[in-house]
């Protein structure tokens, strides 16, 4: 299936997609781990999109646009996949819309993922990550057995510059202005399944596995 995955900043996107694009048997293509890639290989790109994140603004359109189109097109004709972290805004949404039929694959399914937001900014400002390997950690819910440190290299964790809590604010905000109407755009497609975000990682994956198998099997019939 070809799946958009929608939620604030904090609401769990990476982790719920990673899952589903397993249960799939396809890939989660993330568009934030494609820009932090570009930004610690500093290429062009990388310098470019490091200004905006850090002040929790959102990359430019063009250049989101570009990334994504260079992923769809490898993944022509191959098994779906999960897209997170884009579209995140209306002229993003429509950009996608023309590739989708470009390659005559349209989306299945846009699946937003509720929480609220004093629950957000508590699970972003307690994010810590290593600057090393990349694991993500919190200090709350899910702490290093090694203190500040990575429990798998042992490298000081820091906190991303995009999760200071000024920052995650600003993210937050720019995510009512400009990400959120894309609730109404896919609703109005027919295509919108909005699910709490609240709870066990894997209780969350199962209800948004539910309404999906259904969408599926209305296309199956439709066919
Ligand atoms: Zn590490």
């Amino acid at each position: 299936m070809r799946i958009v995955l929608l939620g604030a900043p904090g609401v769990g996107k990476g982790t719920q997609a990673q899952r589903l694009a397993r249960e799939g048997r396809t890939i989660r293509i993330s568009t934030g781990d494609l820009l932090r890639e570009a930004v610690r290989q500093q290429t062009p790109l990388g310098v470019e999109a490091k200004r905006y994140m850090d002040q929790g603004a959102l990359v430019p359109d063009a250049v989101m646009i570009g990334l994504v189109r260079e992923q769809l097109a490898a993944r022509t004709g191959r098994s779906g996949y999960v897209l997170d972290g884009f579209p995140r805004t209306i002229a993003q949404a429509d950009a996608l819309n023309l590739l989708l039929a470009e390659g005559r694959e349209p989306l299945d399914a846009v699946v937003n993922l509720e929480v609220d937001e004093q629950e957000l900014i508590r699970r972003l400002s307690g994010r810590r990550s290593c600057p090393k390997c990349q694991r993500v950690y919190h200090t709350e819910s899910a702490p290093s057995s090694s203190g500040a440190q990575c429990e798998a290299c042992g490298t000081t964790l820091v906190q991303r510059d995009d999760d200071r809590a000024e920052t995650v604010r600003k993210r937050l905000a720019v995510y009512r202005d400009q990400t959120r109407p894309l609730l109404d755009y896919y609703r109005t497609r027919g295509l919108l399944i909005s699910i709490d975000g609240l709870g066990d990682v894997a209780a969350v994956t199962d209800r948004i596995l539910l309404p999906l198998s259904q969408a599926g099997r209305q296309q199956a019939g439709r066919s």
